[in-house]
């Protein structure tokens, strides 16, 4: 057995040690100041479920995802009440992730809850030359460490300025720490007054405190990689950190043709998406797409998985006719984390009856209980069966009546393409 997974510097498949070794994995989480988008939940879902199949193959996994709750987007979405905001928002995301059902992750560090160990980190980057002070803001030294740029294939020549100020030596230095500006509400004392942390530095901060100066897997969205994780990369690496050996970039959720940008308006929340949809549907939507790639989330895309998870639940109403090819699942998984290869094996197993390993297999990716729904009472499936006969009939005041009396015997009815599913109310 030999787990292989695409790394983003090396540009190549790299060989995990054997198990049970150490799997540390971090991966940034979203800047919290609104009601998370679905594409956030990609990298979430991801990593949780490769934790889920390393676990599987004996390693011992440490999950750490974090979440950034000082940021310049937070200051601008919320001036003068960014730390409410981002507590708020904070809530908001981990009440939206945890709604996949999946196991959530061994750690969720906040910046705010890192101060300390970032402005050590930046001290220790200063004395060393890697790092300056000017105007009461610190910035890195991006001529003083040599292989910036190695991880995003940015020559650092050709690395575009970030932001443009007078106080830096070079264009490309980019801040550590930001003196405090007018209204902004938060701040902490430091060597070089008061100020905030830049969003770079937070991560490598937090991915040392949660997992210690060397890990296996840094993951994250592919629009981190430049400038994110370039700058993550050389501050950790310019103070001896050995940092990430795998870096791992989700492809981007994309949304009627175009990358999930915050920017864009009515783009659909995770809540949205889960109360519309379920969390098992979006689940096995985001399998379809091979996690190195681009996924395309639309009415059609939602529908068609909805369709399958019917009918791998239906499936395992069944009877166990045959014993399915474990090993042929663990090598979709062990390369490169196949999920579209182990999602087609997933319906042969429920074609063939291959139950057993149907719902181990679906265990992974957070569906181990689909199979587990309550049989409604017959009298109530009778009830639901007239009311589809009432809305072919268009006598939508009979479908409502009817809709009532099921709700009344306990039961909810939803209506998805194969016809109807009752849920029992809680
Ligand atoms: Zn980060």
């Amino acid at each position: 057995m030999t787990v292989r997974l695409y790394d983003t510097q090396t540009k190549s498949l790299v060989e995990l040690p054997p198990a049970p070794a150490q799997v540390g994995m971090y991966v940034c989480g979203p800047t919290v100041y609104q009601r998370a988008h679905i594409g956030n939940a990609v990298p979430f879902v991801i990593f949780a479920w490769l934790r889920n199949w390393l676990r599987e193959r004996g390693y011992d996994v440490t999950y750490v995802h974090n979440i950034t709750d000082v940021n310049d987007k937070i200051y601008e979405a919320a001036p003068g009440a960014s730390a409410e905001r981002a507590r708020e928002a904070t809530a908001w995301y981990i009440e939206d992730t945890a709604s996949f059902g999946l196991e959530m992750p061994d750690a969720q560090p906040l910046a705010t809850e890192t101060i300390p160990e970032i402005v050590e980190l930046i001290e220790e980057l200063v004395s060393a030359g890697h790092a300056y002070e000017s105007g009461g803001d610190v910035y890195f030294r991006v001529a003083s460490f040599e292989s910036y740029g190695a991880l995003s294939g940015q020559r650092p020549d050709q690395v575009e300025e970030q932001e443009p100020s007078a106080l830096k030596e070079d264009p490309r230095d980019f801040a550590l720490w930001k003196a405090t500006k007018e209204g902004e509400d938060t701040s902490w004392a430091s060597p070089w007054g008061q100020g905030r942390p830049g969003w770079h530095i937070e991560c490598s901060a937090m991915a040392e405190k949660t997992l210690g100066p060397e890990f296996l897997i840094h993951g994250g969205g592919l629009d981190l990689v430049f400038p994110h994780h370039e700058n993550e990369r050389a501050q950790s690496q310019a103070v001896g950190r050995p940092f990430a050996k795998i870096w791992m970039h989700n492809g981007l959720l994309r949304f009627v043709g175009e990358k999930m940008s915050k920017s864009v308006g009515n783009i659909a929340t995770i809540q949205e998406v889960i109360a519309e949809w379920g969390a098992e549907t979006a689940l096995l939507f985001l399998m379809t797409g091979h996690w190195r790639k681009p996924l395309e989330f639309s009415q059609e895309a939602m529908t068609a998985a909805s369709v399958q998870v019917e009918s791998l639940r239906n499936a395992l109403r069944g009877e166990t006719r045959a014993v399915g090819d474990w090993d042929a699942l663990a090598s979709a998984l062990d390369e490169d984390f196949n999920t579209p290869a182990a999602l087609a094996l997933l319906h042969r197993w429920a074609r063939e009856g291959a139950l057993d390993e149907l719902r181990r297999g679906l265990a992974i990716f957070g569906l181990g209980e689909l199979g587990d729904t309550v049989e409604a009472p017959a009298e109530v499936i009778a009830l639901a069966q007239a009311r589809v006969e009432a809305r072919l009939a268009r006598d939508f005041a009979a479908s409502d009546s009817l809709r009532d009396e099921i709700v009344r015997a306990g039961w909810e009815v939803r209506d998805i393409p194969a016809g109807f599913e009752l849920v029992p109310l809680s």
